[in-house]
């Protein structure tokens, strides 16, 4: 049965974090580099430099992990990783909601007692609450 005491911004989280795109963590660079060919111009002129070459790298428990793309796959992998820190915003946004949901819960035991009811916990009397609010909120 869906719970219909979903609170609206949470349930537009949840429907944004539904729709799945092709993302990654990580980093993409740019290099200009030097080459070892006797009398080229890029080993004294910076401007010279061949490239850019372009990789993506991520780092994998310690490790860093990266390979070569081609100007094309940069641009598609620049995208990538702006979904990535996109989809890392929406969950920040997402546990911010679900926690000031989960502290409404906190305010309104008679819904967290219905709740406890409806999955045959023992219908115990719930204590009064002793009141230990934060008041510097
Ligand atoms: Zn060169």
């Amino acid at each position: 049965m869906p719970d219909s005491t979903i609170p609206p911004e949470v349930r537009a989280f949840a429907d944004q974090l539904s729709q799945p795109r092709p993302m990654r963590r990580g980093s993409l660079s740019e290099r200009y580099v030097k080459c070892s060919k006797p009398g080229c111009s890029c080993a004294e002129h910076p401007e010279a430099r061949h490239g850019p070459y372009y990789s993506v790298s991520r780092v994998v428990k310690g490790s860093t992990k990266s390979r070569w793309l081609t100007g094309e796959q940069a641009g598609q992998v620049r995208e990538q990783l702006e979904a990535g820190q996109q989809f890392r915003k929406h969950i920040e946004a997402y546990w911010q909601a679900c926690e000031r949901w989960a502290d409404a819960r906190l305010e309104a035991p008679e819904a967290a007692s219905q709740e406890a009811a409806k999955k045959g916990a023992s219908k115990r009397r719930s204590p009064p609450r002793s009141s230990r609010k934060s008041t510097n909120s």
